[in-house]
């Protein structure tokens, strides 16, 4: 039966949890990513479920990875019941280059490729500076920018070199602005896009592109409860966004699918920002931010 259309500004389905969606409806051929491997890091929950599920509703397989197994193991089934795809889930650290090189071989072993990297692991959480210990700083640096870096090197160092390959980062738009309490992750993701362009640069005589999808506040996720989202929302906050609302996990998907594909087969070194345009009106407000910080600290005593 012929899929409905969708309306131009209307956003696609997407559920709040970590499950996958009842119905899907394809924008692009449901053959785009045929027989290919993507391989996702945090792909076991969040925007990286809801990635890891539309590339395999595209014809891909894919390795889920992070710290977690079990949350991984869990994810892995509904993904590979709904899609059809096999999914591979994998424990290893983005911290720890031989664990992702450990990863990767295990992925070598059972799909005999990789094409795809998704670097989305990352942690945040909301914090004045002047309260940020060292460690927290040092720890998300370590986790969204050395583990991206280390988990592209590796990747590429063992396989893309040789066979080219579509590495997409998530970042996010924190640091143009100077985002309120997000010095940590808004430094982390700002270094992201620089690494971005130098991978490109470097990496695209060997037929490696390298982009970036930036999401705006994503309902449904971890960040988004962490960073104040559902907050923001009932303050009537997303009315100063251009398009008036959060987005949804689906809509980063489809950023990222474009990019991972041939779609974007010229687009190297790109950071394309999925954020309704919140960055541009959005108010940069410490106070309110200071006062959801200290209302969520008391609720953790
Ligand atoms: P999430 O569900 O918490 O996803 C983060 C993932 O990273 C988790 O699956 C986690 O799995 C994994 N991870 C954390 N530390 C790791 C480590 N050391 N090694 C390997 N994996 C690790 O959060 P999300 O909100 O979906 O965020 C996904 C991405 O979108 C992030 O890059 C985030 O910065 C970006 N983003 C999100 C929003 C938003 O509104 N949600 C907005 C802008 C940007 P384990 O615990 O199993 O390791």
């Amino acid at each position: 039966m012929a899929e409905k259309p969708q309306l131009v500004n209307a956003s696609p389905e997407d559920v709040e949890t970590d499950e996958c969606m009842s119905t899907y409806t394809h924008i692009y051929s449901p053959e785009l990513l045929i027989d290919q491997v993507a391989f996702i890091t945090g792909g076991g929950s969040g925007i990286g479920f809801r990635i890891a599920e539309v590339l395999m509703r595209h014809g891909c397989d894919t390795v889920i990875a992070s710290r977690n197994l079990e949350k991984l193991t869990e994810a892995a089934k509904k993904l590979t019941s709904t899609t059809g795809r096999q999914c591979l889930p994998i424990a290893m650290d983005v911290r720890h280059p031989e664990t992702i090189s450990t990863a990767l071989d295990e992925a070598l072993k059972t799909f005999g490729r990789v094409d795809i990297l998704i670097n989305n692991a990352a942690g945040n959480f909301l914090c004045p500076a002047t309260s940020l210990s060292f460690n927290a700083f040092k720890t998300v640096m370590e986790i969204d920018t050395m583990g991206t870096f280390n988990t592209s090197k590796v990747i590429y160092d063992k396989w893309f070199k040789d066979h080219g390959g579509s590495i997409v980062n998530i970042s996010a738009t924190l640091g143009y602005r100077g985002q309120a309490l997000q010095v940590h992750a808004g430094s982390a993701k700002a270094a992201n896009d620089a690494m971005t362009r130098h991978l490109a640069v470097e990496w695209g005589p060997c037929g490696v592109r390298v982009n970036t999808v930036a999401p705006g506040p994503i309902s449904g996720t971890e960040g988004y409860r962490r960073l104040g989202g559902s907050h923001s929302e009932s303050a009537g906050v997303f009315r100063s966004i251009p398009l008036q609302r959060a987005g949804n996990k689906t809509e980063i998907a489809h950023a990222v699918l474009f990019l991972a594909s041939r779609a974007s087969s010229y687009v190297t070194g790109a950071i394309l920002v999925a954020d309704g345009g919140a960055w541009l009106t959005s108010a940069n407000d410490v106070e309110r931010l200071l006062g959801f910080w200290s209302a969520e600290k008391r609720k953790d005593k």
